[in-house]
Order: C-alpha cells, then structure tokens, then sequence
C-alpha cells in the first residue's frame, strides 16, 4: 500500500504544529516586554522584533493613524537574515490617506487586507521599504473601539503567506493595539501627574511667596515704611548674643520728637505724619547697613548699632540731633521745625553680672531701661540733647 499521503499529511501537520508553537512563542514574547518600553516607537519596535523573530517573516511595518493619516511609525527588514534587522522610525514621507492602497483600506474598513500576488492585485499601492512585495498582508490595530493604526508585513514571494498566518497576525495585532492603548493612557496619565505637579509646585512657591510678603509686611511700619518692634527685638537679640559671643560692644539709640502734640495739635494729624516719615528718611541716612533701625510706637524711634561702643554712638546721636534740627515743613504761611530728644545706652555699660549671665533678651530688656531712663533724663534737661545711660556701679 502507497502510504505516501499520509506521510506527506504527517509531515505538514508537523510542521504546522511547530509553527503554531512559534506564533504562541510570538505573542508570549509580545505581552512579556519585562521592562516598560518609554516611548511608542519602542513599543512597536519591540513587537516587530518579536514578530520576525519567531515568524518566518522578512519586512513589517506599523503605520500609525494621525487624522486622516497613516503615518509610519516604525519599519523593520530582515532580508539580510546575516545582519541584525534594519528598523526605521518615523519615516515621515511614507505616508497612507485612509481608503488608499491596501493599507489605507485596512485602516478605513477595520478589516485586515490582503493580496497572494500584490503585482496582479487592484488597489495595491507599494508600500515604502517593500515595493517589491509578492505578498502583502495588512491588519488594522484596535485599541479602546478605534482603529489606531495598520500592521504590515510582507513577502518578495507571491502566495507566501498561509491562511492560519493571517490568522496568527490578526491575534497579534489585536495584542498590540491593546498594548499600544494601555500606553497611551499610561502616557497620558504621566503627563497628567506631570502637569498636576507642576500646579502643585507653582502653587506652593506663590504660597510662600504670599507668606514672605506677608512676614515682611507684618515687620514694616505702614506709615514710615521702617522696621518695627516686631522686627526689632529678634534681630537686636541676636546681635547682643553675637556682640558677647566676640566680645563686642553695642549701643542702643531711644529717640522721640520734643513736643510732638504740639504739632498734631497746631497743624494737623497729617502734618504729624509727613514729620514723622521725613524723620524716618532722615534716621535712614544717618544710620549703616548692619545697624537695626525701627519705628518703636508713636513718635520714638530706635537703633541698636552693633560693634559701636559709646564713643561711636554718641557723634551719631549727636548728628541725628542736629540733622532733625535741621528739618523744616511748611504749614501754610507758618514754617515748622522739630528738635529729638536721645537716650543712649551701652552694653558695656550694663553690669558685669548680667553681662556675663549672657542673656541675651535680659540684656536687650535693660539696654532698653537704660535707654529710657537716658531718654527721660534728656527730657528733663530741656530737651533736644542726648544723654547717655551711666556705666553701672
Ligand atoms: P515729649 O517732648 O514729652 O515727648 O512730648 P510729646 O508731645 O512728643 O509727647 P506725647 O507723648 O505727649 O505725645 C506724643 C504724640 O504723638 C501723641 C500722639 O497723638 C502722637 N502720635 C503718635 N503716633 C502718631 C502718628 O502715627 N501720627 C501722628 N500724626 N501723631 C502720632
Ligand atoms: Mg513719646
Ligand atoms: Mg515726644
């Protein structure tokens, strides 16, 4: 008996039995990317790659919808099965209109195209990198209810491709427009993350912004545009800390406008309050970086002058008595002028005891006593003058 057919039958259900163990190996090898290719391009590159590795394939190709378009996205040939595959991205002048060549009808119909014999074939339009297709294949890539794109492959041969590949490859690329869905949304979710925490980072740099404007406001003096107490005392502290620390020493300045009402009362609160800035200004320029000028309340002003010993605040208080004296207002017909009163203190003047305990906010306090006391004395004498705070006993 001829056993001839069945052995022939044997040998192509073999071989069609090892070809669907390649086709499962090509979609295990698809869906098992291990790390998580960055961008699209490397998606579909890998799953080319994985296609012509365990397919008897030479040239694929992926052609991505943009608008009306098909644009090529990536392009692998393997005919030279001596060197590693060529892959070309972004082919940007091989473009397909939906509807036109095979490819375009693919993509327009949602149905895989193809022809055994592409030379005979109506319709069939060359695709750039395989114009000399025999066979051509194209399967339209779903993802989330739309075409997304087209996946090509192709043969020099006429009459390559067996129908179960056709089969094969509509699998594959149902696998792959679920993948190339899960990236874009991935993707898109990324840029959303993104962009949130871009407003999240704009929102917190303008919260601190408003926080510092707000801090500084709340440390200037509305009226005079100067520090104020608020300011004053953390920073005075620290520079008495840093005075003992280097064995420095530092004058406290107390400073108020002789008969101050007066004014109010003569020539207005308004005129009350251009005296006052134009003080300021003046303090202002009397005084170096590094000294700690404030508005204390009212019509007192004060400055701390670190590194100065009395010998070095006494000439400045003078000064500053002397430029107030020479500043003048005009009130209607009447010109007006003020004079200061100055008490001065000096740490080196504060007992030893104290000095030695190094607190500093003790220290500041009794700057500020002796200063005052100085201030009244200063009153007392007549006014317009600086009197400085005796060296304890
Ligand atoms: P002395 O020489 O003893 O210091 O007399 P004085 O009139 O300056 O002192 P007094 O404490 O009796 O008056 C201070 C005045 O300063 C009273 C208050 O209304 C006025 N004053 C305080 N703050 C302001 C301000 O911001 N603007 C104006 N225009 N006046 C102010
Ligand atoms: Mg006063
Ligand atoms: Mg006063």
């Amino acid at each position: 008996m001829d056993n001839t057919p069945f052995v022939e039958a044997s040998i192509e259900l073999r071989q069609r039995f090892m070809t669907l163990l390649d086709s499962l190996a090509s979609l295990r090898a698809l869906t098992d990317t291990g790390s998580r290719p960055g961008d699209e391009s490397d998606l579909l590159a890998h799953a080319l790659e994985v296609l012509l590795e365990n397919q008897d394939l030479e040239r694929c190709s992926v052609f991505l919808l943009e608008g009306e378009e098909l644009r090529c996205a990536v392009g692998i040939d393997w005919s030279d099965r001596l060197a590693p595959p060529r892959v070309t991205r972004h082919h940007d002048a091989a473009t397909f209109r939906l509807g036109e060549g095979l490819m375009g009808r693919a993509a327009a119909e949602g149905e895989m195209q193809f022809c055994d014999d592409c030379a005979q074939a109506e319709g069939y339009i060359p695709i750039p990198g395989a114009e000399n297709a025999g066979s051509l294949i194209c399967v339209p890539i779903r993802g989330g209810g739309k075409v997304l794109g087209v996946l090509n492959v192709s043969h020099p041969d006429p009459g390559f491709f067996h129908p179960w590949q056709r089969n094969i490859l509509e699998i594959f690329s149902s696998v792959l427009g679920q993948m190339l869905q899960n990236h874009r949304l991935l993707a898109q979710m990324e840029q959303q993350v993104r962009s949130r925490t871009m407003e999240l980072e704009r929102a917190l740099a303008e919260a601190q912004d408003l926080k510092r404007r707000f801090e500084e406001l709340s440390v200037i003096d509305d009226l005079t545009r100067l520090h104020n107490r608020r300011f004053f005392f953390p920073e005075a502290t620290a520079e008495i800390a840093r005075a003992i620390r280097n064995g420095e020493d530092l004058c406290v300045v107390l400073l108020d406008l002789d008969f101050f009402k007066v004014i109010n009362d003569s020539y207005g609160h308004a005129m009350g309050d251009e005296v006052l800035v134009d003080v300021a200004a003046m303090l202002k320029e009397q005084t170096r970086e590094g000294d700690i000028l404030a508005r204390f309340g009212g019509e007192e002003f004060i400055i701390a002058l670190p590194s100065t010993g009395i010998e070095g605040a006494r000439p400045l208080a003078e000064r500053i008595c002397e430029a107030a004296r020479q500043l003048r207002w005009q009130a209607g017909e009447e010109v007006v002028d003020i004079t200061v009163s100055i008490g001065l203190s000096c740490l080196s003047r504060l007992p030893e005891r104290l000095r030695r305990e190094g607190d500093s906010e003790a220290l500041l306090n009794e700057l500020l006593k002796q200063a005052d006391i100085a201030l009244y004395e200063a009153k007392k004498h007549g006014r317009d003058q600086v009197w400085i705070a005796p060296p304890a006993r």
